[in-house]
């Protein structure tokens, strides 16, 4: 597939997707059999990235195989869409927070965050926080997947209300999502 390896995020190639649907992130092309993340060890099996010690990670396939004799292979090294991105600094989410009194409620906020992505995980493997960059006035986070920023941004809403923004480009393979915290704070 693709050679263009170390490719980060440009509107040239979010157009370059759109005009060929050659996603470079895309799982077309891979190798046949069980995979495994060598970076977060996400196993790819039927299709679907799992995290290991989930039902069907391809574990259960392998000892089948095992019992059943030569069928049996280990798990190819095949780093994931989600491991590439972030070696690629190639984020599809991005999320702006701000609040006036940032440093109040951080601590709140970032556990929030932090609980929303280990449960974005357990579904989807691919779903990750990127990068973390902090304002006075609050921080922006980049994700992997415009799904993860649009989870994020309903989860503090629903935490803290306050006002959110969702914006979506280059044929909704982007989300950039705005909260701003409430100034009169009712928890
Ligand atoms: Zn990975």
């Amino acid at each position: 597939m693709t050679m263009r390896r170390a490719k980060r995020y440009t509107v040239q190639s979010f157009k370059e997707k759109e005009q060929t649907g050659n996603d470079p992130y895309s799982m077309r092309g891979a190798p046949k059999g069980v995979l495994e993340c060598p970076e977060c060890h996400a196993m790819y099996y039927r299709k679907r990235w799992v995290l290991p010690g989930a039902s069907g990670d391809g574990r259960a396939a392998q000892s089948s195989g095992k019992k059943a004799g030569k069928a049996a292979q280990p798990p190819q090294p095949y780093l994931c869409p989600a491991c590439r991105k972030l070696r690629d600094r190639y984020p599809e989410g991005f999320v702006s927070i701000y609040w006036p009194n940032w440093v109040t409620y951080q601590t709140e906020v970032l556990n929030l965050i932090h609980n929303e992505e280990a449960r974005a995980r357990e579904d989807n493997p691919l779903a990750r926080i990127m990068n973390i960059r902090t304002r006075p006035d609050g921080i922006d986070i980049e994700t992997t997947t415009e799904k993860m920023a649009q989870r994020i941004g309903q989860r503090l809403r629903k935490a803290f209300h306050g006002d959110v923004q969702y914006k979506w480009s280059h044929k909704d393979k982007l989300a950039r999502i705005d909260w701003k915290g409430p100034v009169k704070v009712t928890m």
